[in-house]
């Protein structure tokens, strides 16, 4: 039973700790790969997506975070220009 201390002493000082431990925990999955421990669920289209994706991509897959944060880049995808 360790551990009990410590969360009664998180709790006093929970302002100033939230922001380094939510960090601590997202440097850790930051060097992860993208098919590392997927236990989570996209938010947009259920898929499995990894630790890394869920902390960093904002908890959507590849697709959908693509999708969301670079609509342009697949427009230009689409419509290659053709060499004159
Ligand atoms: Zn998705």
């Amino acid at each position: 039973m360790t551990g009990k201390e410590d969360e009664f002493w998180e709790k006093g000082s929970f302002a100033e700790t939230v922001g380094s431990d939510d960090m601590k925990k997202k440097m850790r999955t930051f060097g992860m790969k993208h098919d590392e421990e997927m236990n989570f669920a996209c938010n947009k289209c259920k898929k499995n997506i990894s630790a890394h994706n869920n902390d960093w991509h904002g908890g959507m897959c590849d697709d959908c975070f693509n999708a969301t944060h670079f609509p342009e880049e697949q427009h230009a995808h689409v419509k290659t220009p053709k060499k004159l």
